[in-house]
């Protein structure tokens, strides 16, 4: 649009309705850290000038005649204006409509609102929802942006005091880059607090230094100074001034990771890391390492403490950034992390990379494939050691993102022996503290043979399943997979520290039991009956160990699908797959001898089938899985109790 000869007449255009409803939270929600807007103002124009650098890379003449990068703040008190610009990438007219104008994550107003009115609005939820453009609203009552991609002829302005609408035209900028003049609100009866007087030089520079120190980027303001004159001889002559106005560079630039981490506070790791990877939250760990060997490179991750935005909902996080001498040269380089790490935000500055390396050289480079191993050891002895030494905040740890760590275990074997060490699950034992698969290990019994698991929606759910019972009654121990992929885990996690892992609802289960199991005998005729009526259903009928006060349960054989497999695949729409269906029966319990008794009456074989249907069903029920004719089941059940209480007969 901008190579036009004729520029785009200005327009005022409405922004999408997410938009509005951003910018009204933004305008009447927050309230509170109001000087996060010039970190993401900041954060916006490094981004901008990380592009122009790439981009760079490869055609030098995008530099124009303004190759050095920097950010510059001016104030103009009088008029209430702070501007903030930067010779970066800037935008088309098409870029700004479409990054200004609407917003590409659906979703992220109604999420904001959510967490506005759930957590009040004395938190920075701006950083959290990636809208950073629209905090200048939280101070400013219009907002202008002037901006210009490199060799364009022509600029864009656009202009918005976000009630609803914008302004947008092409308009002639001599500059590269971005403007973006806020025009402040009036200042009210708070405006005597200080940390929010946006147009004093001490204020912008103490935001700067503490939300933007290790921007990559010079961010300069002219400061003015005031101080006595002095006469020839250097006395300071009483009530004289003279201003001096000298240009400061308000931040260190040099790289965070390129400090020596003795030296460097966590503090200043964390406001690196909510400035540079727009997280509020503080990270869960850090970790800073530095390489010397074949390859030499240094890194700068961080595990989070809350999972990106995007990672379970197809919209993955970027990966690391990856520099070479401290100049980016890609911005999300997924190469150097394996997919389940995707969560691990950072930085990775290596010293012998060509600038100018291509997507398809990074995924078959030698050099990558060390860092990435080297960094995936790192990643996972750190989370080892969490694990071990800060329980509490591993398992919060785990409840955002132990799912991904689950993930790596199905994307390949060879992560096995890596991984398992990291699972944690709950268990029978408490319903307070997870447990690993060693402690679980360790706790075993000598006789116990077997690891015991059951897969469920919920603590609840699970403990109320009747394939419990007799586990229980002989304490022991059973770890509750609740999460959709674990059944998927057992899968890949047949075994550990020698033990076989078990489902409680699948086989034999290989437990003491002092019941006489040959009451095999008593009930063969029965159990045959049962069979032949079901046979539809079920592979088998028979007599179970596991059960104590139910009638009957369902399991499933040893291989093969379980139950709760079919069911995630059917929910999934996956072609189903039936597992195979055992029918356990309580042989302790009165309704088995009733049927018993059905049995070896010659009249009642229909009613006696009837029975098998029902008990069937129950089953199903009991582990809430959908029965195939509730109709039938219904009217079976209605017409025994009929039969049961009526005088019997009316069917
Ligand atoms: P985010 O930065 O999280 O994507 P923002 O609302 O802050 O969200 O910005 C939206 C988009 O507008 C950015 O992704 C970027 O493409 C563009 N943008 C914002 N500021 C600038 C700038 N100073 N220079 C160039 N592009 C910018």
């Amino acid at each position: 649009m901008s190579t036009e000869a004729v520029a785009m007449a200005r327009q005022t255009m409405e922004f999408q309705a997410e938009v509005k409803q951003l910018l009204h939270i933004v305008i009447n929600s927050l309230y509170t850290h109001k000087e996060i807007f010039l970190r993401e103002l900041i954060a916006n124009a490094s981004d901008a000038l990380d592009k122009l650098r790439v981009l760079a890379l490869t055609d030098t003449a995008v530099l124009e005649d303004s190759p050095d990068l920097s950010i510059f703040i001016e104030t103009d008190p009088a008029n209430r204006i702070l501007k903030i610009s930067d010779n970066g990438i800037g935008m088309s007219y098409e870029e700004v409509l479409e990054n200004i104008g609407t917003i590409a994550k659906s979703g992220s107003a109604t999420f904001m609102q959510q967490a506005v009115n759930q957590e009040g609005a004395n938190l920075d939820l701006i950083g959290r929802f990636g809208v950073g453009f629209y905090s200048a609203f939280m101070v400013a009552e219009k907002v202008t942006l002037l901006t210009r991609p490199p060799k364009s002829e022509l600029g864009v302005r656009w202009e918005s005091t976000g009630d609803g609408t914008y302004e947008i035209e092409e308009v002639e900028k001599k500059t590269r880059g971005t403007e973006v003049i806020l025009q402040l609100k009036p200042t009210g009866p708070a405006a005597d607090n200080h940390d929010e007087d946006f147009l004093n030089q001490y204020t912008i520079q103490k935001h700067i230094q503490k939300h933007c120190n290790f921007i990559a980027y010079p961010i300069r303001m002219n400061f003015v100074t005031e101080e006595p004159e002095s006469d020839s001889s250097g006395l300071i002559v009483e009530g004289t001034k003279q201003i001096s106005i000298s240009e400061r560079t308000l931040n260190s630039i040099q790289p965070i990771w390129m400090k020596n981490p003795k030296e460097t506070e966590r503090e200043q790791y964390v406001s690196f890391y909510r400035q540079h990877f727009h997280d509020w939250n503080e990270p869960a760990e850090i970790l800073h390492t530095k390489s010397e060997g074949k390859v030499e490179f240094t890194a700068l991750l961080f595990i989070p403490s809350q999972a990106p935005y995007g990672l379970y909902t197809g919209d993955p996080p970027k990966g690391p950034q990856l520099y070479c001498k401290h100049v980016l040269v890609v911005d999300d380089c997924r190469e150097l992390l394996p997919d389940y790490l995707r969560f691990v935000r950072g930085i990775v500055d290596a010293s012998d990379l060509p600038l100018n390396i291509s997507r398809e050289t990074l995924q078959h480079d030698a050099q990558m494939q060390v860092i990435k191993n080297h960094l995936e050891k790192k990643v996972l002895e750190k989370l080892k050691g969490m694990l071990a030494d800060e329980r509490t905040k591993y398992e919060a740890f785990w409840n955002e993102l132990g799912k991904s760590i689950k993930g790596g275990l199905f994307m390949d074997y060879r992560n096995t022996e890596k991984l398992q060490d990291l699972l944690i699950f709950e268990s029978s034992r408490s319903s307070e503290q997870k447990t690993t698969l060693q402690e679980y290990v360790d706790r075993m019994p000598e006789q116990q043979n077997s690891i015991y698991y059951t897969v469920g929606e919920s603590r609840a759910a699970i403990e109320r399943l009747p394939q419990l019972e007799v586990l229980r009654e002989q304490n022991v121990e059973v770890l509750y997979f609740l999460d959709k992929v674990d059944e998927f885990l057992t899968q890949h996690l047949r075994e550990y520290a020698g033990k076989k892992l078990q489902s409680v609802s699948r086989g034999d289960l290989d437990l003491k039991n002092d019941r006489e199991v040959n009451t095999d005998e008593q009930y063969k005729e029965l159990l045959q009956f049962m069979q032949e009526t079901l046979k539809d259903k079920v592979k088998e009928v028979r007599l179970s160990k596991r059960l104590k006060s139910s009638p009957v349960c369902l399991v499933s054989s040893d291989s093969g699908y379980s139950l709760n497999m079919e069911r995630l695949m059917a929910e999934a729409n996956q072609p189903i797959l039936r597992a195979t269906r055992i029918l356990e029966v309580n042989p302790n319990h009165g309704v088995i001898k009733a049927l018993d008794k059905l049995l070896k009456n010659a009249d009642s074989e229909a009613r006696l089938s009837d029975c098998c249907q029902l008990l069937y069903d129950q089953a199903m029920l009991v582990e809430n899985y959908k029965i195939e004719d509730p109709v039938k089941f219904a009217n079976l059940l209605s017409s025994l109790i009929i039969e049961a209480y009526a005088g019997g007969g009316d069917k």
